[in-house]
């Protein structure tokens, strides 16, 4: 018996944390702990780990790495903590971008880049534009382009989908769009977790009073800059898919699909141009 990893799991539950089991595994991988043994030296480590955790830190945040689709992303502060209910926007892009000759995608606020890199990696004719309005999130992005060895067929540009010369600093339209916006509304914040609301970035969090504020401009957007036949890839949250794909529907594009997550959720709306 492992009493070690035992008394872990029971202290990180004990932290708030709602998979102890699975983050104990987690810290023990990070660790390189792979016996029933641990040095004084790893329990040390754990020990400030749980301490962190206790504050309601993200244990991703802690390690500065979260495991999303098939690799390790670096993250920080900076960038908001890649989710397994994302993994379904990228799945559905890698599964689009087999099936046809997609041959560039562009990602709006692109965080850590997990869903760009993700889709990157597995399609290796793509070549790929990441926008982000944060320098420091593209800072993370770009180690995490490097990391994965995916520099070469990604390039990234620092502005808002706000800026009127986007499309023009784009300098060509794209086949694939996918986007993560903001899009908890500006009210809700307060009552997000702590995990939340207290370590993932504002920025990647508010969408403005109704939760729509950044979808509507996207829309616009990626009227301007998507080829004919082009799909677009977002993400929305709890009840929002039905505003979302009206928004879109308005700009131009007709409806293809809406994707539920693991909780059953409808995640991910994919429209066509
Ligand atoms: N999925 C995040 C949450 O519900 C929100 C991320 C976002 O606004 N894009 O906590």
């Amino acid at each position: 018996m492992n009493t070690y990893f035992q008394s872990l799991v029971i202290a990180l539950r004990d932290a708030g944390s709602d998979s102890p089991l699975l983050e104990a595994r987690i810290i023990a991988e990070y660790l390189n702990n792979n016996s029933s043994e641990w040095t004084v030296e790893q329990k040390k480590i754990a020990e400030k780990i749980i301490a962190e955790r206790s504050k309601h830190k993200p244990l991703c945040k802690i390690l500065g790495e979260k495991g999303f689709y098939k690799y390790n992303f670096i993250v920080s502060e900076d960038v908001l903590s890649p989710r397994p209910d994302t993994e379904i926007l990228v799945e559905a892009a890698i599964a689009e971008a087999k099936q046809t000759d997609i041959s560039s995608i562009l990602d709006l606020g692109t965080g850590s880049g997990c869903i760009i890199l993700s889709i990157l990696g597995d399609i290796e004719t793509l070549q790929g534009v990441a926008v982000d309005v944060s320098s420091k999130a593209l800072d993370i992005a770009k180690s995490n382009a490097e990391r994965l060895n995916l520099s070469s067929r990604v390039s990234f540009i620092q502005a808002s989908w706000f800026d009127e010369d986007l499309p023009e600093r784009l300098g060509h339209k794209f086949d694939l769009i996918v986007s993560n916006p903001p899009y908890i509304a500006t009210h809700e914040i307060a009552e997000l977790e702590a995990e939340v609301r207290d370590y993932d970035p504002l920025s990647a969090l508010d969408g403005g009073e109704d939760g729509f504020f950044h979808y509507r401009q996207i829309a616009k957007l990626s009227a301007k800059i998507i080829n004919q036949g082009g799909l677009i890839m977002l993400e929305g949250g709890l009840n929002q898919e039905q505003k979302i794909a009206d928004i879109f529907i308005a700009a131009g594009f007709s409806l293809q699909k809406i994707l539920a997550d693991y909780s059953g959720i409808n995640r991910c709306i994919i429209l066509k141009k």
